[in-house]
């Protein structure tokens, strides 16, 4: 296994200090996946939190604002798939049916009205209920607190401003499932983020606190737990973690999410919050320009996001950004045979070997690749090892 590797980032793109707020989209869209119903009829008007689709075994699409249902739209998602999807045209009240208060505590759920409260909201991180991550009766919880991506910041801000929040619910999760070890991982390069964890954390003295050097790929649950050593744990990210805390305390859906726009070819560099649902094109149009002509635009970071020629897809949970770079042409060369591809490979894999035999490999020389681009990053002859490396694509 290769071991991680300092990604250099370059010194002029340096993000605002703070995070924008963009949470009054003109219209937001909800995908319509397999097996949902809509409640909903066109012209009729929502409430923010309302559930406008349903499955018949209880999962449910909630409106992230309140307005009129205008139809039905196929829209594009991260993964570059066009889904149906409901649009609803935002009325800018954030009506909402009932007024819920905020709990006082949230430390007074059992598994049940835990499990429950989960399941009512449909909580899904990158497409998965998050539900269903507490049924597989795992004895170790692992909280991912790394960012991935070298140029991206939502983990930052998360952390630095919900220290105490982030602890009294995985303080909780600890208590109702009675994992066996509960560790939390962080980078080791923010003496902010790490005193402000230092000085909580003697309240919760079954917290293992890890942290992690700044390297790449330590941000992927993969490889985290293979070298935190830990024998298949319950893997959650902060993102998960905070989404609880909110469906805990308030009681109602998550509705918004943050997305970092940076990169050295747009201004503003900064971290913003969007409603789930809002269209990246509207939220860039209004708050972000290109200062280029000619750009690239790494959707989901430029290790292992992908590039994309548009910004008019829906954000979802998987949308964690968007790398904006001027274009520059990498003359792609001759491999060298230098080994750099597979020395790094996190996964122990030959990048060099399916290159070298494309068209004419095992199915199993690319098995676990986790498509993070190290090996695109480190290959001097600009190879774009990490798309052979894909089973989906090419050969
Ligand atoms: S993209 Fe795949 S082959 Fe390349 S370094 Fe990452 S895990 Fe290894
Ligand atoms: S890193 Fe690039 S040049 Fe070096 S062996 Fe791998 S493919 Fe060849």
């Amino acid at each position: 296994m290769g071991e991680a590797v300092t990604i250099k980032r370059e010194n002029n793109i340096k993000l605002e200090s703070f995070i924008k707020n963009y949470l009054n989209p003109k219209y937001v869209f909800l995908p319509i996946d397999e097996g949902y119903k809509l409640r909903v009829i066109d012209n009729s008007y929502v409430y923010k939190n309302d559930i406008v689709m349903f499955t018949d075994k209880g999962k449910s699409v909630h409106s992230s604002v309140s307005g009129r249902v205008l139809g039905i739209k196929d829209m594009l998602y991260s993964n570059g798939v066009k889904k149906s999807s409901l649009v609803i045209e935002n009325d800018l009240k954030e009506n909402v049916r009932v007024r819920k208060s905020a709990k006082k505590y949230i430390d007074n759920y059992d598994k049940e009205s835990f499990l429950q409260m989960l399941d009512d909201t449909s909580f899904k991180y990158r497409n998965k209920y998050v539900v269903q991550k507490f049924l597989e009766n795992k004895r170790i919880l692992l909280i991912n607190g790394i960012e991935l991506e070298p140029y991206f910041a939502n983990k930052y801000f998360e952390l630095l401003e919900n220290a105490d929040i982030i602890l009294e619910t995985i303080d909780l999760l600890s208590n109702i499932f009675h994992f066996e070890k509960t560790v939390l991982a962080i980078k080791n390069n923010s003496s902010d983020i790490i005193n402000n964890f230092m000085n909580e954390l003697g309240t919760y003295p079954n917290i293992d606190l890890k942290l992690m050097g700044d390297a790449y790929p330590n941000g992927m649950d993969d490889y985290l737990k293979k070298i935190l050593e830990l024998d298949d744990p319950l893997i959650l990210s902060i993102e998960e973690v905070l989404g609880i805390y909110h469906i805990l305390k308030k009681q109602v859906p998550v509705s918004e999410k943050l997305v970092t726009i940076t990169g050295n070819a747009v201004n503003p560099k900064c971290v913003i919050k969007v409603k789930l649902g809002s269209l990246l094109s509207e939220v860039f149009i209004n708050n972000f320009d290109f200062t280029e002509k000619s750009v690239v635009v790494y959707l989901n970071g430029n290790m292992t996001g992908r590039v994309v020629d548009t910004l008019k897809f829906v954000i979802d949970s998987t949308v964690d950004g968007i790398v904006v770079m001027k274009k520059s042409v990498k003359q792609v060369e001759d491999c060298i045979s230098c080994g750099l591809c597979f020395k790094c490979c996190p996964m122990g894999l030959n990048p060099k070997y399916v290159f070298d035999h494309l068209g004419n490999v095992k199915g199993e020389y690319k098995e676990g690749c986790l498509q993070c681009g190290l090996c695109n990053y480190v290959c001097p002859s600009n190879i774009d090892l990490k798309s052979y490396m894909n089973g989906s694509e090419k050969n």
